[in-house]
Formats: C-alpha cells, sequence, structure tokens
C-alpha cells in the first residue's frame, strides 16, 4: 500500500457485492480490501490502517452492528469513519447503525454517484478530523517542547532538548546542532554518530561541504536533500536535512539531520521541525544572552574584590600615620591641625567601611564568602554590639533599651557576623533616628513550623522611633545600593549595601529577616536564627564535620 493512499475496507457476505463496490472503489483511485464478514474484518483492522469502511449490517459469524460495538470502542479505531450498507427499505438497521456510531449510511442496490459522493464527504470530514487531531497533538508536544527549554537558560542544553526532540519526531538515524561562530558551525549536540564523529565533550566543527548545510548556510533557509548518494557525516547517508536556527534573521545555529533512507522526510515532518526550530531559537538566544550577562557580572565581582583588595593598603597606611600624628608622638598638634585630622581619621574610617562592603558583596555574589560556625550566645553578641556603637547613640542623646532573657537559647554561626548583622541593624536604628530618639533591642525565643516539624528560633528585633520607611520605598529596602527616597534619611551618609550584606548572612545562618515600618514613627527590624537547643548532638555533628 502506498504510505498516502486512501484506503477503504469493504465488508460484505456477498461476493458479488463485494466484488462489484471493491473495483469501482479501485477505478476511483482508492486502495481497498474486503472482508466477508465481521470477524475477518476485525483481523484486517489489527494488521492494517484503513481511512474509511463500507459496512454491510447482515453478515453471518460477526454482524455489522457488532463489528460497529467493537470498532467505536477500540482507540485507534473509533475514528475510522463507517458508512453502513442496508437494503433501501430497511431504516431500522440505519437507524440503528447510527446509533451504534457509524457516520453515514448507502442503500443497495448501490447508486454509483451516491457512493462516490458519501465516501468522498466522509473521508474530506475525516481529513479534517485529523488535521485537527494532528494540530492538538503537536501543540500539546510544544507546550513540552517549551517547558522543558524555558527551564534552561543554557543554550548548550537548549541545543541538546532541540535535537533530543528533532531526532524522536523525523525518526533521523543520525542529527547534530551547532551554534555559527564566524561562519563555520561549532557542534555543541551530536546523537547517533560513531565514536569518532561523535562530540564526546570535544567541541568540533560542521563540514560545510555537505550538501544540505552548504545549501542551508548559501539560502539561510531550511535545505532537504532527499537523495545524498552518500555524502554525509553518517556512513550511507541517503537524505539530509540542515534547518538554520535564526534569531532577528542572524543564524545562531545549524540544525543537521541525517537518515541513511532516501526521501526520508515528508511534508509536515519538515514543517514541525521548522516551527521546532523556532521555538528552540529563543531558548538559545537567552541562553547566550545569559552567557554574556553572566560574564559581565564575573568581571564585575572580579574587578570589585581587585580594587578593594588593592585599596585596603593605602588606607591602612593613612589611617595609621593620622592616628599618629593625632597622639601628638611626633609633635604637638594644634587644634586646627587636629580637627583637621580627626576628619581625615573619620573619612577613611568611611572609605575603610565602604571596601569592606564592598569586598563582602562581592565575595556573596560569587559565593565565596564562607562562615566559620561555632557556638553563639546571642546574649552577649549583643551585649557588644550595644557597647561599640554606645558613643555614636550618646553623641545623638538617643536612649536604648535592652530586652533580653538571661536563659536564651545559643546559636550556631559564624561570631563575626553575627556582630556584622547586628551592628548593621543598630546603626542604622540610630542613624535614621533623631536626636533623643529611642532604640530598643529585644530578644526571646521562638519555635516555627517547618513542614510537620518545629524548630526553636531565637528572634531578635531592633526597634526605633525614627524616621521610618515609605511603603513604595519599602520593597527595595534589601536591594543593592538602595537607599530610600526621603530627603531626611539621605542627610545620613550611607551606601545602600548594609542590609543587602545582613540579609545575605542572615540567610546564610538558615534564618530570616523582615521588618516592619512606619513613615516618621519609627522602624522595627526582625531576625530569626535557628537556636541550639541539644548541645549533644551539636558536639556530635560538629565532631563528624572537622572529620571532613
Ligand atoms: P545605608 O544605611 O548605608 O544607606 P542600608 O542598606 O543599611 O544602607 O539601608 C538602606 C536604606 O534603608 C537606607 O538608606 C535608609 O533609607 C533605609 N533604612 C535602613 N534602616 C532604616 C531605619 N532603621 N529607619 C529608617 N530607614 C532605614
Amino acid at each position: 500500500m502506498k504510505s498516502n493512499q486512501v484506503c477503504i475496507l469493504v465488508v460484505d457476505d456477498n461476493e458479488m457485492n463485494r466484488d462489484l463496490i471493491t473495483r469501482r472503489l479501485q477505478r476511483q483511485g482508492y486502495e481497498t480490501m474486503a472482508a466477508e464478514n465481521g470477524r475477518v474484518a476485525i483481523n484486517l483492522l489489527k494488521s492494517n490502517c484503513f481511512d474509511l469502511i463500507l459496512l454491510d449490517i447482515m453478515m453471518p459469524v460477526m454482524n455489522g452492528y457488532e463489528v460497529l460495538e467493537v470498532v467505536k470502542k477500540h482507540p485507534k479505531w473509533q475514528y475510522i469513519p463507517v458508512i453502513v450498507i442496508s437494503a433501501a427499505d430497511d431504516m431500522r438497521s440505519v437507524v440503528k447503525g447510527i446509533e451504534l456510531g457509524a457516520e453515514d449510511y448507502l442503500p443497495k442496490p448501490f447508486n454509483p454517484m451516491l457512493l462516490k459522493a458519501r465516501i468522498r464527504a466522509s473521508l474530506e470530514k475525516k481529513r479534517l478530523f485529523d488535521r485537527e487531531q494532528a494540530r492538538m497533538e503537536e501543540f500539546a508536544t510544544m507546550q513540552t517542547i517549551d517547558a522543558q527549554l524555558n527551564a534552561t537558560l543554557d543554550a548548550k542544553r537548549a541545543m541538546e532538548i532541540t535535537l533530543e526532540w528533532a531526532m524522536s519526531y523525523s525518526k533521523a538515524e543520525a542529527g547534530i546542532l551547532g551554534e555559527i561562530v564566524d561562519g563555520q558551525t561549532n557542534v555543541l549536540a551530536a546523537q547517533g554518530y560513531s565514536y569518532e564523529t561523535a562530540i564526546d565533550n570535544n567541541q568540533f566543527l560542521l563540514p560545510d561541504e555537505l550538501p544540505a548545510v552548504k545549501q542551508a548556510c548559501q539560502t539561510e533557509e531550511m535545505a532537504y536533500v532527499p537523495e545524498t548518494n552518500g555524502a554525509g557525516l553518517l556512513a550511507r547517508a541517503q537524505s539530509q536535512l540542515a534547518i538554520p536556527i535564526k534569531r532577528e534573521q542572524q543564524i545562531m545555529a545549524m540544525l543537521l539531520l541525517e537518515s541513511s533512507t532516501a526521501k526520508q522526510w515528508e511534508h509536515e515532518t519538515m514543517a514541525f521541525l521548522q516551527r521546532l526550530c523556532t521555538h528552540a531559537a529563543i531558548a538559545i538566544a537567552n541562553g547566550k544572552l545569559y552567557e554574556v550577562v553572566e560574564s559581565a557580572n564575573n568581571a564585575k565581582t572580579e574587578f570589585v574584590s581587585f580594587v578593594s583588595h588593592e585599596l585596603k593598603t593605602p588606607m591602612t597606611t593613612i589611617q595609621g600615620y593620622t592616628d599618629l600624628l593625632i597622639s601628638g608622638s611626633f609633635g604637638d598638634v594644634n587644634e586646627t591641625q587636629h580637627s583637621f585630622l580627626s576628619t581625615l581619621r573619620a573619612n577613611v574610617k568611611r572609605m575603610k567601611r565602604l571596601v569592606s562592603d564592598l569586598e563582602d558583596v562581592s565575595r556573596i555574589e560569587a559565593g565565596h564568602l564562607e562562615l566559620k560556625t561555632d557556638l553563639v550566645s546571642l546574649q552577649e553578641l549583643i551585649d557588644e554590639v550595644m557597647h561599640s556603637t554606645m558613643t555614636q547613640i550618646d553623641a545623638k542623646e538617643q536612649t536604648l533599651k535592652l530586652d533580653i532573657p538571661t536563659d536564651l537559647p545559643l546559636v550556631k554561626g559564624d561570631r563575626t557576623r553575627l556582630v556584622q548583622i547586628f551592628t548593621n541593624l543598630v546603626s542604622n536604628a540610630y542613624k535614621y533616628t533623631p536626636q533623643n530618639g529611642k532604640i530598643t533591642i529585644s530578644a526571646n525565643e521562638t519555635f516555627e513550623l517547618n513542614g510537620d516539624e518545629e524548630t526553636a528560633m531565637v528572634h531578635v528585633s531592633v526597634a526605633d522611633t525614627g524616621l521610618g520607611i515609605r511603603k513604595e520605598d519599602q520593597t527595595g529596602i534589601f536591594d543593592k545600593f538602595f537607599r530610600a527616597s526621603d530627603e531626611l534619611a539621605k542627610k545620613s551618609p550611607g551606601t545602600g549595601l548594609g542590609l543587602n550584606i545582613t540579609k545575605n548572612l542572615v540567610e546564610m545562618h538558615n534564618g530570616r529577616i523582615w521588618f516592619e515600618s512606619e513613615f516618621r514613627k519609627g522602624t522595627i527590624f526582625h531576625v530569626m536564627i535557628p537556636a541550639v537547643l541539644d548541645l549533644e548532638e551539636v558536639n556530635i555533628i560538629t565532631e563528624i564535620e572537622t572529620l571532613f
């Protein structure tokens, strides 16, 4: 049977009728098969594909109704149109046949014109139905492909996914997908080639003298060579298909499919592959864009880390000499000189903080910031933070209240980084609170539901009666370099890095941070860090960790 020829199954126990119909249908260009009863018809259905069944009702062994029941319940056969054949005066059979799912009926004796018209109409309906079905199937397949492509930001992975789908849909024996760099195809995904040709992690170039590739490069369109006569990467290649993957008129990549069968692909398959490549183009372009962004980001991180390192040494020298001069060890310093030197020292201190913040941000972004964990008492730690910030709080005549229970559980964390977290929050509290304001640091033990389990946490809050943060500024508060639009807040020097680093550090401790704020009333920052209740368990874990 030719693959694209319509095939009709004629089921009739009357040999003369069968022959008459089959000969007539063959003359009209249809392929036919005949069965003398229902059982034979079912057997033929099992091993052949039919586009239409002409079905007599009254037959021995298995009658037409029984055949209809089987056909209309079968997942593969239910969409084959059935035309029942009945005696012209037997309307009851026709009605029953239609009730059982037959599409149409033909009265006996046959009227050739009616036979021709009804068959054509049924086949047209079936063709439209098949087309719709194929479209829906393709739509579902494309959705799956898109979901897979959208899940990656890696151009190479997007190419592998595309090639896998192209191969399975086209039944190609081998295929390659490569990116076009400086006019050459750099292969990033390959399937079905022998070991010598396979990429095996080493990129290689796709020779552009292959007939389909050459043609696709010249025309910038899909090129199909149905008979290559052995010219191909695949041994004994016969069919070759090359599809350029384009984005904004530019060829980014080339898909090559090969088969050892000549004239392997039909129009529908190629149309699908073309659509697949259009979808893939977006994912590949996104992947490439991401590569560029990532490498720019890495370059920026490297630059920041280099500059901050280089700035540290001269700043330490400036600070050292300023301290020496202020101390008077190298001669008396008059009041004006003292004031200049103090400004110099204050500014160097600020610069050092900025540089160290920049260094932290770049380390966090590069994933190079490591915690040196220990068991830490937050009660002691907050006391330390309070003492180191007391001078500034006193300078603004603010009051600081501590509300921390003595039996607060320990936490496991990096002492220096925990000091940094709370120093940042307390220094923001006094920076953004006017003279005579009030700062309260509270802590308590609490429990959080984690799935089914309760986790003990230490909850610390830093509250102030300061400027507060406008609603519209609140969403960006933890972003890098964010400073609120409030003119009063902007009067205090700052870089907008503190809260970003603080949030990252809290999260690295498996904790979380959030805040509540009312403009011109005050702000409360909350931090939760997992508590350590079972010291024995911690000791065991720490011992295991040190072993590795
Ligand atoms: P910096 O203080 O260096 O500007 P931060 O990241 O610590 O950077 O804070 C970001 C912004 O959030 C600040 O510029 C300020 O506008 C606002 N902010 C932070 N803490 C408070 C606070 N306690 N009260 C009011 N505004 C605050």
